[in-house]
């Protein structure tokens, strides 16, 4: 064991390797993480943090328009997009700084350079040529944005990445994709005032959330501005004179804008990191190949979060590297139950889900009730806005299982988290029914819903 330097190599500090440092060294582990780019990863530094806080800005736009119905004047509204950057990126700076702080509250040693693996006990930091012998190595380097496969000119289009720091606001953006990034991306610009068209191959939006939420939130894009042009392959992009971007989708008319957002999906980060030579197995799209406790093949090596393409979300990769760290230096064995996941996306309105789809139940083999509920919600009562909710619940009809739960609207993200502590427990239909109401609030529809749906 002396022959080691550390008993852990952490190789990315974003949110899933930087919380197992954290407790592999409150175990008493000796630790180092290396981070190639800015402490914090995806999420904090390009990602769910910069982008909600972006997401809260675009809502302004309808608070103003909606105050008035309650008696307030506004003067017309003026929005400044350096303000809003330059507000996030300091924002982003001061997070990333904590991340610093609490890796070296906890005694982690911090290489700031990107990190090869070299062997199953190896590692090789590239700018300084230092050599690291590590009883344990963790690989926590998340994803990038792709374009895959690769059309003539998509270097033209900017990623999640880059979206953050625009110089100034375009007048039009094309985003490419039908996904979470996308979607949000579209539906915040267009509340910015940017006219926003979407360009997504699949007849909807969303593949793999449920169908009713899909078409209401499709809806409610277009409804707020957005052009979508579904069933749009786009094969080329090229640049104009004037230096605008111009789409060519495989069918119907070129669309030009100044920005095009490409979000068709991310890729694991794997590519020159050295895990084929050290004999690591990697998938299909390059993602690391794991057990239920994030063990690979290589017995010396695990890894967590994007970079196993599991599911890809920030608390995802948290809970993974807790288990990692818990089980490998604290003697507490435990993995992950990837069974049950919240998440939420985060366009105007937004989504809140946890659990199966009624296509997915349906296809599982599951007899169901379903409950559903639309309505307008209180607000838009007085301010006019047009403007539903939509909530379903997906019912095991054997058990009373209550197997999903689907909204969409306001709030719908902060809902989805608490009833999600029921949906953990296993909690039935006749759970929520025995759960009191809380008047008046949108909330209340979930525990009130009697009648199925027919048929
Ligand atoms: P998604 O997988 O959600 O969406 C990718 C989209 O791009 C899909 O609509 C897909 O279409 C389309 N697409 C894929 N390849 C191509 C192609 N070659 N040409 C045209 N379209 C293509 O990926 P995102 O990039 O939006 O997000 C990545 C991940 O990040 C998400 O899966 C999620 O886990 C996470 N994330 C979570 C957020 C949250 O929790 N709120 C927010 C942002 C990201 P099709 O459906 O036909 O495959």
């Amino acid at each position: 064991m002396t022959d080691f330097d550390v008993d852990l190599f952490v190789i990315g500090a974003g949110s899933g390797g930087t919380r197992a440092a954290r407790i592999a060294s409150g175990h008493g582990a000796r630790v180092m993480i290396a981070e190639e780019d800015r402490i914090g990863g995806t999420c904090v530094i390009r990602g769910c943090v910069p982008k909600k806080l972006f997401v809260y800005a675009s809502r302004f736009a309808e608070d103003f328009e909606d105050a008035a119905g309650f008696g307030w004047t506004v003067p017309k509204p003026r929005f400044d997009w350096p303000t809003l950057r330059d507000a996030v990126a300091d924002e982003v700076t001061r997070l990333s700084g904590l991340y610093r702080k609490g890796l070296e509250g906890a005694k982690v040693a911090i290489r700031e350079e990107r990190a090869v693996v070299e062997g199953p006990h190896e590692i090789r930091l590239q700018k300084s040529g230092e050599i690291v012998r590590a009883r344990h190595i963790l690989v926590a380097t998340g994803g990038y944005p792709a374009f895959d496969p690769p059309i003539p000119g998509g270097e033209l289009g900017i990623s999640s990445n880059e979206i953050f720091h625009l110089p100034s606001l375009p007048q039009r953006m094309l985003v490419v994709g039908g996904g979470y990034i996308a979607l949000e991306f579209a539906s915040l610009f267009a509340r910015l005032g940017v006219e926003v068209t979407v360009l997504h191959r699949g007849d909807n939006v969303l593949r793999g959330f449920d169908d009713d939420v899909r078409i209401r939130l499709r809806d409610a894009l277009a409804h707020a501005g957005i052009a979508l042009r579904l069933g749009c392959t786009i094969d080329r992009i090229e640049e104009l004179p004037d230096g605008a971007r111009r789409a060519h989708c495989v069918k119907g008319d070129p669309i030009d804008a100044e920005v095009i957002l490409v979000a068709t999906g991310r890729r694991p980060n794997t590519v020159g990191l050295g895990l084929e030579q050290a004999g690591v197995k990697l998938g299909p799209i390059g993602q690391v190949m794991v057990d239920d406790n994030s063990a690979t093949n290589i017995p010396s090596i695990h890894a967590v979060g994007d970079v196993t393409n599991r599911i890809n979300l920030t608390p995802v990769a948290i809970r993974e590297g807790h288990a990692f760290a818990d089980s490998t230096f604290g003697g507490k064995p435990w993995h992950m139950d990837h069974g049950l996941v919240a998440s939420a996306v985060f366009t105007t309105p937004e989504i809140g889900t946890i659990g199966l789809s009624e296509q997915q139940a349906f296809a599982a083999g599951y007899e169901l009730r379903i409950f559903e509920s639309g309505f307008r919600p209180m607000r838009a009562t007085i301010s006019g806005r047009q403007e539903r909710i939509y909530m379903k619940l997906v019912v095991d009809a054997k058990t009373d299982r209550v197997l999903g739960v689907h909204i969409l609207g306001h709030d719908s993200g902060e809902i989805i988290q608490a009833v999600a502590i029921a949906v953990t427990m296993g909690a039935t239909k006749a759970d929520f029914d025995r759960t009191i109401a809380l008047h008046p609030s949108a909330a209340e529809e979930l525990v009130t819903m009697r009648t199925a749906r027919a048929g």
